[in-house]
C-alpha cells in the first residue's frame, strides 16, 4: 500500500514526496534525523526523541521551522493516516533549498520530512542465537568533528565500519574512539557485563545517547543490577561475561562472539535475556 509522507506541511501520496536537487541535506548530508518506533499504535519515548532531535539540530545551527508541538502532532497525525500500530517513523530535519555552495544560511526555511512505516527488523532467530560483531578499523567521529551525539544525516563513519562487518561475513561492527576505548556498534550502543554489573561506556566516548540505552539502564537498575559507566577497551570486550548491544530497531540483542573470540559458551546471557524480556514488557505497555 502506497503511504501518506509528511512533507511542506501536508500528507501526501508516497509519489508525490520529491525534495529538491539543491536540498543541501542531499549536497552535504547537512540535517538531522530520528528513528522511533510505534509499539501498539503508541508512539514509543517521543519526547526524548525530540529533545535529541532539536538538540542535534542545535549544534549544527539548523532551526527547525516548527515547534516540538507541532512536530509531535504532525508525527501522530502520519502514524495514524498510514494506520501503523507495530512499525517504524523516520523524522528527517534538512537545511532545505539552498545553492551549490555549502553556506547553509542561504538555506531559506528547513525542509521536515516524516516517514511512517513496517520496521525492517533482524531475523528473529538472531535473538536466540545471538550476533558475532568486529572491532572496526574505522573509528567514530573525533569530538571536535561533528560530535558523536548529534544524529546527522552524514553516517558515513559508521556505514565504512559496517562495510567492514558485513565484508566479514558479520552483521554489526563495534566502533572504537580516537583513544582507542569503545564508542559504540554501527547503530547500537553496547553494553558488557562483568561479574554481574553492567559496564557500559560513557556517552563521552563518542556514542549516540541512545534512547534505548537510556531505558535499559533504568529497568536494570529497576531489577537491582549494578549499572557503571566507563571506559571499556577491547579487552574488556574480551573477557566480558555477557554483552549486547541496544537500539530502536535492534531493541536487545544479545553478543556471543567479537574478533572470531566466543564470549563465554557462545550463547546469549542470562542478565541478557532478562533485560530483553524486561524491555519488551515495558515497550509494550506491560510495566512501567
Ligand atoms: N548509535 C547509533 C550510531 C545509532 O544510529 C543509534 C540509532 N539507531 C543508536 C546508537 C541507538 O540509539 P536509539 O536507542 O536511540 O535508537
Amino acid at each position: 500500500m502506497a503511504l501518506k509522507i509528511w512533507i511542506n506541511n501536508a500528507l501526501v501520496d508516497e509519489k508525490d514526496a520529491k525534495i529538491s536537487v539543491f536540498d543541501h541535506g542531499l549536497l552535504y548530508g547537512d540535517g538531522v534525523f530520528e528513528g522511533i518506533r510505534v509499539y501498539g499504535s503508541k508512539i514509543f519515548e517521543l519526547d526524548a526523541h525530540l529533545k535529541r532531535l532539536y538538540e542535534s539540530a542545535e549544534v549544527i545551527r539548523l532551526k527547525i521551522d516548527m515547534t516540538p508541538e507541532q512536530l509531535a502532532n504532525a508525527t501522530r497525525k502520519t502514524v495514524e493516516a498510514n494506520g501503523v500500530v507495530d512499525g517504524y517513523i523516520r523524522l528527517i530535519v534538512t537545511r532545505g533549498v539552498g545553492s551549490l555552495g555549502i553556506n547553509p544560511f542561504v538555506c531559506e526555511k528547513s525542509q521536515i520530512i516524516i516517514i511512517a512505516d513496517n520496521i525492517q527488523l533482524y531475523p528473529g532467530d538472531l535473538y536466540e542465537t545471538g550476533m558475532r560483531v568486529i572491532s572496526a578499523c574505522t573509528i567514530r567521529n573525533h569530538p571536535l568533528a561533528i560530535p558523536p551525539q548529534v544524529k546527522s544525516l552524514n553516517y558515513l563513519n559508521n556505514i565504512l565500519a559496517k562495510i567492514e562487518a558485513l565484508d566479514a561475513g558479520v552483521p554489526e561492527a563495534i566502533m572504537y574512539n580516537h583513544e582507542g576505548f569503545v564508542a559504540e556498534a554501527t547503530g547500537d550502543n553496547v553494553f558488557i557485563i562483568k561479574n554481574g554489573v553492567i559496564n557500559v561506556p560513557p556517552i563521552q566516548a563518542g556514542s549516540l545517547e541512545g534512547i534505548t540505552r537510556a531505558v535499559v539502564i533504568r529497568l536494570a537498575k529497576k531489577e537491582g543490577i549494578e549499572v557503571v559507566e566507563k571506559n571499556l577497551t577491547r579487552f574488556d570486550l574480551y573477557v566480558a561475561d555477557e554483552m549486547f548491544l541496544t537500539g530502536t530497531a535492534a531493541e536487545v540483542i544479545g553478543v556471543v562472539e567479537i574478533d572470531g573470540r566466543q564470549i563465554v559458551d557462545g550463547k546469549p546471557g542470562r542478565i541478557t535475556g532478562l533485560l530483553r524480556k524486561k524491555f519488551f514488557d515495558y515497550a509494550h505497555g506491560r510495566s512501567k
